[in-house]
């Protein structure tokens, strides 16, 4: 199978989302923005035995590279709407090819986003990148610099799902709950679009809830204090994991694509699934709270898969 051959065997799917003038091969897709648009570009790879297990199926690596991008897009609040893919792999083989794809483009029609260019090559390992574009209304995208003194922080869902999920499949656990919440995140596509104009601040938690909000908190000139019994945790995680454990997950485990916001709580009052779990402060750096009592927490940083 040549290159060609593989790319409209598998990738070449017919296009019918607004905005592509020319997909799929030419030496360049040709999109058309919308008008008084900004536009956001992200890109994440996925490098087997970093982020995700030699083991995992091609579906969900073709889901995962896909949803990890869709959550950068959801944290700056837009819309996405084109993608490409750079694709190495070590054999061209059919099965993992179609599973691949099929996972992949499952994603994609969550959204609507279409594939519209690419690159294919051979190496040792599998490495998947994806580039997605998205669009938001001009000067409104979410930044992680725009938090306030006496803001609230809120985060999304439950965090520390997906470091329990990667523990379970260590523990050569497959069907699970959690093992999917690493193996096919949920981009908050849907929250994003309704923070814009209500939220001071955005970013995913793709590095663990504490390195996360750091970064938020930094970018933004500003102090946090966060009420470590606040911070949300899955029934599932209470039900598997000590709470050492679940503790540790929650707010260093990464890979779980929840959104963390600073708002004024009148502001995002109608947003559903969201917890407030701090407080913005003058100064700068984080300060965990523990009913009250202020805690040292160790964060010594997520690994991945590794
Ligand atoms: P070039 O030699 O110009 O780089 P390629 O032969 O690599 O072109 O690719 C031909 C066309 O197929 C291009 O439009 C490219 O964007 C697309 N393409 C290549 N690989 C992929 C892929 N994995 N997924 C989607 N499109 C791809
Ligand atoms: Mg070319």
């Amino acid at each position: 199978m040549d290159e060609f051959e593989l790319i409209s065997r598998y990738f070449d799917r017919r296009v019918t989302t607004p905005g592509v003038v020319t997909g799929i091969g030419d030496d360049g897709a040709v999109l058309e923005p919308e008008p008084g648009r900004d536009q956001i570009q992200v890109i994440d790879s996925l490098v087997e035995g970093v982020h995700f297990p030699s083991d995992s199926s091609a579906a969900d690596i073709g889901y995962r590279v896909v949803a990890v991008n869709l959550s950068d897009i959801a944290a700056m609040g837009a819309r996405p709407r084109w993608m490409t893919l750079a694709l190495t792999i070590p054999q061209k083989d059919a099965r993992w090819l179609t599973d691949f794809a099929n996972g992949l483009f499952e994603a994609a029609a969550e959204f609507d986003v279409a594939l519209v260019g690419g690159d294919t090559t051979s190496g040792d390992a599998v490495v998947a990148t994806v580039h997605i574009t998205g669009e938001v209304e001009q000067g409104r995208a979410l930044l992680r610099s725009g938090a306030q003194v006496g803001d609230t922080i809120f985060v999304t869902g439950t965090v520390g799902d997906a470091a329990a999920g990667l523990e379970l499949l260590r523990r050569g656990v497959h069907d699970n709950f959690l093992v999917n919440r690493f193996l096919r995140p949920s981009a908050r596509i849907a929250t994003g679009w309704s923070l814009v104009g209500r939220a001071s601040a955005a970013i995913d938690v793709s590095d663990g809830l504490i390195g996360d909000l750091k970064k938020l908190l930094e970018a933004s000139g500003v102090g946090g204090e966060l009420d470590l019994e606040r911070v949300p945790v899955s029934d599932a995680v209470k039900l598997h994991f000590d709470e050492a454990d679940r503790t540790r997950f929650a707010l260093t485990g990464g890979d779980d694509y929840e959104l963390c916001f600073t708002a004024s709580p009148d502001a995002v009052g109608s947003i559903a699934d969201i917890t407030a779990v701090g407080r913005v402060t003058d100064g700068n750096g984080l300060v965990c709270r523990q009913d009250g009592d202020i805690v040292e927490y160790e964060d010594s940083g997520y690994r991945h898969f590794q």
